[in-house]
């Protein structure tokens, strides 16, 4: 009697399923695996941080008993977008100067008023501001360069965000460093801690090569070699920073960091605007990652990269928002694919270039790529973290729909973002951030801007 009862259960418990924590639905889920799966009326099970299975939503409800489930019956799942180049307290700076060029824009608005008001709180609440712009528009995983780094790591967690986060090694005294050997200690601390963290991925980061110097940037390479981290820096963002590196050292700026042998290792390289074929060998060889930040370099007029030549070479080309205090002013993700694609088709005066699939490639398995975390994220398949997001398909702008990824690059916005998961975790629900205090956030962010506004008035 007793075994018939206990096969019974056992029976009942293969009827019902292997048991996971989420099963989420949708009209489609857009899944950016090797074979580009777009699945009609698909799901995802998740369990604990990873994902189970990938497929039809009527075979994943056979085979899965999921503990709680989403269904969305009117809206894209896809995988949540990767933002490969940000500076992310700046969110404090955003619009405190506009249209100027870079080196203007840095120089008299930027670093004076980053030197009156950027600490450790600053970076806090910075950090907290942009945290919960990205995860409304859909950020899942953001690459960032900045100052008091261990706040911003602590804020991401607290957001439930990713990062793979740098502090700054620049050659001048910092708002927390004084030299840039000061920066390194503080770097190999903060790699230490965040070295096995689920959401945290550290990273050393020199600003660039115009204000590092050989040595600072050696050490930085040998540094992120060491722990295995990725190396983060700008890379001929600007003419201005090619025609310094040419006449003083009659080398480009790529291939003056080739000589110092900083692409030796899994490097992300903002910008690369200014690359010649030269260049681009030698980004290929090292297989240096390019955070391709179109919005930046439209409004700091810095140029346009040769995105199609570096695709066409296979180098990973991620996307970014760069910013937001004055090169770009937000972290729309969804903007910077739409731009992206344009942006090509403009330069090369052919609309073909850039189609809205790889424009989704770049905000997502691309950037993936650029981050060197192509097989934790960037796809949904079965093993990797569950990080995903939905799209809802119900408003004016969003119908007829024909094509899914044309839909997704030249249609949706960024408050089309009704869901997203990060890690296994649920962070936005219904377009509200379920981790963080969206009220206290603003409050604080327009008591920071009067205060700043006021510190840059006094001379
Ligand atoms: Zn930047």
């Amino acid at each position: 009697m007793l075994r018939l009862f206990s096969s019974a259960i056992l029976l009942a418990a293969l009827l019902a399923g292997e048991p996971v924590d989420w099963l989420y639905t949708a009209r489609f889920v857009v899944t950016m695996d090797a074979q580009r799966r777009l699945i009609e009326n698909g799901g995802v099970a998740i369990r604990a941080d990873r994902i189970v299975a990938v497929g039809s939503a009527a075979d994943l409800a056979k085979r899965y008993q999921p503990r709680q489930r989403l269904d969305r019956s009117d809206a894209i799942v896809m995988p949540g977008l990767i933002n490969t180049h940000t500076h992310a307290p700046m969110s404090l700076l955003r619009g405190i100067a506009d249209d100027l060029n870079l080196q203007d824009w840095l120089t008299k608005y930027i670093f004076p008023a980053e030197a009156k008001n950027v600490n450790a709180e600053f970076v806090t609440w910075g950090t907290r501001l942009a945290c919960l712009e990205m995860m409304l528009s859909g950020t899942t995983t953001f690459v960032d360069m900045y100052y008091f780094e261990d706040k911003i790591a602590e804020a991401t967690k607290q957001a439930g965000l990713r990062g793979v986060l740098g502090e700054t090694i620049i050659g001048f005294p910092d708002p927390d460093s004084k030299t840039p050997a000061d920066a390194l200690k503080y770097t190999e601390a903060f790699i230490q801690h965040y070295q096995s963290d689920p959401l945290i991925v550290p990273a050393v980061a020199p600003h660039a090569l115009y204000t590092n110097d050989d040595e600072s940037l050696k050490a930085a390479r040998a540094l992120a070699n060491r722990y295995k981290v990725p190396l983060v820096i700008h890379l001929s963002e600007t003419r201005h920073e090619n025609d310094e590196a040419m006449a003083k050292r009659k080398m480009s700026p790529t291939q003056i960091l080739d000589s110092l042998g900083v692409l030796n290792g899994r490097t992300i390289a903002a910008h690369g605007v200014w690359l010649d074929a030269a260049d681009i060998a030698i980004l290929r060889k090292r297989n240096t990652g390019i955070a391709h930040c179109p919005s930046s370099n439209m409004k700091l007029a810095s140029g346009i990269a040769p995105v199609m030549k570096l695709l066409a070479l296979g180098i990973p080309v991620g996307l970014g928002t760069d910013g937001p205090a004055g090169s770009n002013n937000d972290f729309d993700m969804m903007e910077e694919m739409n731009l992206a694609a344009n942006l090509q088709k403009v330069a090369t005066m052919n609309p073909q270039a850039l189609p809205a699939q790889q424009a989704i490639e770049m905000a997502t398995i691309m950037g993936a790529r650029v981050a060197g975390l192509e097989r934790e994220i960037g796809s949904l398949e079965s093993g990797k973290r569950a990080d995903l997001i939905t799209l809802c398909l119900d408003r004016p702008h969003a119908v007829p729909m024909y094509n899914v990824y044309s839909q997704i690059v030249y249609a949706l916005k960024a408050s089309d973002v009704q869901d997203v998961v990060v890690n296994g975790k649920p962070i936005v629900r219904d377009g509200k951030s379920l981790t963080l205090n969206e009220p206290l956030i603003i409050q604080k962010s327009q008591e920071y801007g009067a205060r700043i506004a006021a510190s840059i008035r006094q001379k």
